[in-house]
């Protein structure tokens, strides 16, 4: 079946959601990445960085969004997952398993697919943060409400423009993870259409059915956040202490470092942009070994990304970076790792059962790896 991604058709997009918010058959759910919350307030003259997760939730409830879900639980999901797909392989000593290479940024995945198809298989077969969300929305959220797949509008604002590639991706039902992708940009004009400023809205609070995201779900959206994520989870699963948790917090293009973990010993590198990635391949295929390779196609990740406000330099991007970073760090008292949040225990205690479940196969990884 065709499926308009509405690129550069704001008027199409806005016009379609108009119709499906005014559809009183349908439920309406709408997801907010990591990035958003930290940029979105440039279109309204706040400083870069500033983080408005709250007023961008209120801000959604006043377009008339009938549930606004965080991101970060999806990516909170993600990185259960692949901490114990990691870990499995370092316990059956399986050394082909590595390196594994994040399926989260759609910019890699497409420049991957395109330019370095052997390698392909070695992006992690989780679904995206992104699309895991989506399939929450679909599959526990419309069935507490008692509305099925048919009936539910899956929404996503998100940094990045590629994202709305990601809404051709299908279960083998036929539904789609995430319907329709507003970029933070179109968020902004979406709403200056509508006359809603984000500095008069209140603040509003996230479904009331799925709440919660931890630390390591918010810093996804800055380079360096996932495998900081990552780690995180996996020292927490092991019980052991991880050196220096914010190592991959600076800003420089290419991070490295061997981490210890309990027995294990990693090889983990971090990078961004296209050109700095070429630089870590030739290290992979003169022979360096590494466990985990974190790829971000945008400058500093997703803070970075294309759908994000015009015009930005370097400054507006480290106040992003930094802006995300303390967000994230505010949810420590809450939620550190994604094993603690209440959200993600109750998800497996009713429907995914445990990481790596028949259940988590079916709705949390890929259907169609190949875009
Ligand atoms: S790093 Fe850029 S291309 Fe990749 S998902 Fe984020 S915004 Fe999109």
């Amino acid at each position: 079946m065709s499926h308009d991604i509405y690129i550069n058709n704001p008027e199409g997009l806005f016009k379609a959601l108009e119709k499906e918010l005014s559809d009183p058959n349908k439920l309406v759910a709408i997801q907010i990445a990591p990035a958003v919350r930290v940029s979105i307030g440039e279109e309204f003259g706040y400083p870069p960085g500033t983080d408005l997760t709250k007023k961008t939730v209120g801000l959604l409830k006043a377009l008339g969004f009938d549930h606004v879900v965080d991101t970060p639980l999806g990516a909170d999901i993600n990185m259960y997952e692949e901490a114990y797909e990691i870990l499995h392989a370092l316990e059956r000593n399986d050394e082909s398993y590595f390196p594994v290479f994040n399926s989260c940024c759609i910019g890699w995945r497409l420049y991957c697919s395109r330019t370095h198809e052997k390698i392909c298989r070695h992006i992690s077969p989780i679904a995206s943060p992104h699309m895991i969300t989506g399939s929450i929305i679909n599959y526990y959220l419309g069935k507490k409400l008692n509305k099925p797949p048919k009936d539910i509008v899956s929404v996503s604002v998100m940094p990045c423009t590629l994202k709305k590639y990601e809404t051709l991706e299908q279960f083998p039902d036929g539904n789609r993870y995430v319907d329709y992708v507003l970029t933070t940009h179109e968020l902004a004009e979406f709403a200056k259409k509508k006359g809603l400023d984000l500095k008069s809205i209140p603040e509003g609070e996230f479904s009331s059915i799925l709440p919660d995201s931890s630390k390591d779900g918010v810093i996804f959206g800055v380079t360096g956040g996932l495998v900081e994520a990552l780690l995180t989870t996996m020292a927490h699963i092991l019980d052991v202490e991880k050196e220096d948790e914010t190592f991959f917090r600076n800003d420089k293009t290419i991070k490295e470092r061997q981490v210890k973990l309990g027995k294990h010993t990693l090889n983990v590198i971090t990078v961004y942009g296209a050109a700095n990635f070429e630089k870590v391949f030739k290290q992979i295929q003169e022979g360096k070994k590494f466990h985990f390779v974190e790829v971000m196609n945008c400058p500093y990740g997703c803070v970075g990304g294309p759908g994000q406000p015009l015009p930005v330099n370097t400054k507006k991007l480290e106040a992003r970076a930094a802006g995300l970073r303390k967000a994230a760090d505010k949810k420590r008292t809450l939620a550190t790792v994604p094993q603690e949040n209440p959200t993600l225990q109750t998800l497996y205690k009713e429907l995914l059962g445990r990481p790596g479940s028949k259940t988590a196969h079916e709705l949390l990884y890929f259907h169609k790896v190949k875009l």
